[in-house]
């Protein structure tokens, strides 16, 4: 690549949520980018299972404009409404007993402000295509591994890649010169290494399968009916220890994900995450394992019980080990001289957060925002010799508006698991009732959750509004000078009301 072009180039290391968001919106604003990602795989159908997009949505609508909303609204489903149904073994017919109804998503005050439901879901390859369509074609490399990074006399960085082409083919080493590298790169993030060394985010005390199943029937699930476009959750019995939610994703393939999610057994004396704890998640991962998650997910009553019969294999469920989720990187600063890290790189929430994917997309706007406005300024200076303070100050605008707020998911997550009261009125966390007592409170806690959504819903759709809008900024992606102070709080009503769960991760 010629020098010139370099150092206005940024490169990006992953084509995940917050990779593929920082080319759009970098390249909305003019700025050359060029994304790497190593799996060959990526944008395929079989990679990934659902996202449930909050502020993610409003931040893509943002980037894409009015004139192209209508990709986005293709591939995703409105959650309106969030269903607790308790378990009972019925063998296909019983829809089952309702315990409560969250209707979050139809209160229209939430709607017309938001532009948009408060949730929709969709699954990982329809959002990574319609992010990649929409980009300059050739910008993203795929089978591109980032092995390292080195500084050039100019300030350009050099970043060395293993590059394949077919799946277990032939390595050879690439290189690319850019001005700013940005590892989006996810929760093992070589970029993370290269700049702090090797560690682990932190522990997580479940394991998850995930289920993606794909061309349901309408006889099955009509995506079209309002009714339908809810999340299911099921109150499991007391000590069962497993939790289990499906909502639908993309309206077109008539998909809808599920997550299964178990407790794990603590293994102790170990040291392996430095704080002496390490759960046993991988070993339900065998054959059995998962087949038994299978048949478990089969016999839940109603919509759940339903789309699971479809399933043929028990080899269509993906297992993850989630290892470290649930913490955010604890250094001063996400950057170091000319690399930056967004996403899960510098903070990967729980998935019962809900949040991963939106904060990676967030992450990636504002970072887009001030790396913009850093080039504009250096070719207004026309010297080169500022453009080492212009970057850094980029990335502490960055860093500013998006730091504590990662750190904020992480910690209310980390809540929402722990917390016994959160654990009973959302079930799919999968810390079940461990007594009578706590089967009577979950119903008391769900119906009095119910009874505040639908008696208050002025309020809840206020609360909501203003926590959804904390948590994502308004970055004007046409120029202009109207952008607003950004999340000092982060979207705490949300979490509890009912942003949790939907998406879960997958291990890379
Ligand atoms: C393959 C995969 C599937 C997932 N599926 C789901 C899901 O179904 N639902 C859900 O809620 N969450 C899923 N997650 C996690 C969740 O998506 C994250 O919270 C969210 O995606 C964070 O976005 P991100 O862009 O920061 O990182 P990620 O989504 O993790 O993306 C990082 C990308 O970087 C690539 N990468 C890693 N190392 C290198 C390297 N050295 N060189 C080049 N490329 C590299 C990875 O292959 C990956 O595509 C998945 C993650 C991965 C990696």
């Amino acid at each position: 690549m010629p020098t010139e072009n370099a150092k206005r180039t940024v490169l990006i290391i992953g084509a995940g949520p917050g990779g593929l968001t920082l080319a759009n919106a970098l390249q909305r604003k003019g700025v050359a980018c060029m994304v790497f990602e190593r799996n060959l795989k990526t944008l395929q159908h079989d990679i990934g299972a659902g996202f449930s997009l909050a502020t993610g949505r409003i931040w893509l609508e943002q980037i894409f404009g009015p004139e192209k909303k209508h990709r986005l609204s293709k591939i995703m489903t409105p959650v309106n409404e969030f269903r607790v149904v308790e378990d009972e073994e019925t063998n296909g017919e019983s829809e089952g007993k309702l315990l409560g109804r969250y209707n979050l998503g139809s209160i229209p005050k939430i709607k017309k402000q938001l532009n948009g439901p408060l949730l929709a879901g969709t699954t990982r390859s329809c959002l990574m295509n319609v992010l990649n369509d929409n980009l300059h074609p050739g910008t993203l490399r795929l089978g591109w591994e980032c092995r390292n990074i080195t500084e050039n006399e100019d300030g350009t960085l050099t970043v060395r890649f293993d590059v394949t082409t077919t799946a277990g083919g032939e390595k050879e080493t690439r290189t690319e010169v850019g001005a700013v590298v940005v590892g989006a790169d996810g929760i093992h993030s070589k970029v993370r290494e290269l700049m702090f060394g090797p560690r682990t985010l932190g522990t997580y005390n479940q394991a998850v399968w995930l289920l993606l199943k794909r061309n349901i029937p309408p006889e099955v699930l009509d995506f079209s009916k309002e009714e339908n476009q809810a999340c299911w959750m099921l109150a499991t019995k007391k000590g069962s220890g497993i939790g289990i939610v499906g909502y639908p994703t993309s309206p077109t393939d008539f998909e809808m994900c599920y997550a299964y999610k178990l407790s794990n057994e603590q293994k102790n004396n170990s040291t392996q995450n430095g704080n002496g704890r390490t759960w046993q998640s991988a070993r339900y991962g065998s054959a059995a394992s998962r087949e038994e998650a299978l048949e478990r997910m089969k016999k839940c009553p109603g919509v759940l019980g339903k789309v699971a019969r479809l399933v043929e294999s028990p080899q269509e469920l993906i297992h993850i080990s989630l290892g470290d989720a649930s913490l955010s990187l604890d250094v001063d600063a996400w950057h170091m001289g000319r690399v930056v890290i967004i996403g899960d790189a510098p903070h990967a929430p729980t998935p019962l957060a809900g949040q991963g994917c939106n904060s990676a997309i967030g992450d990636a706007c504002v970072l887009a925002k001030h790396l913009h406005r850093a080039f504009e300024l250096i070719d207004q200076e026309q010297v080169e010799t500022n453009s080492d303070k212009l970057i850094s100050e980029a990335f502490l605008g960055y860093e500013k508006e998006r730091k504590k707020y990662g750190e904020k998911v992480c910690k209310q997550g980390r809540h929402l698991i722990r917390s016994r009261i959160a654990n009973l009125a959302m079930p799919q966390t999968a810390n079940s009732p461990r007594n009578f007592f706590e089967v009577s409170a979950r119903k008391w806690l769900t119906y009095l959750m119910e009874t505040l959504i639908n008696t208050f819903p002025d309020t809840v759709a206020h609360g909501t509004i203003k926590e959804i809008k904390a948590g994502c900024g308004k970055v004007d992606f046409d120029g202009g000078d109207n952008d607003q102070p950004h999340d000092r709080h982060g979207p705490r009503l949300w979490t509890m009301l009912g942003g949790k769960g939907f998406a879960s991760r997958s291990g890379n």
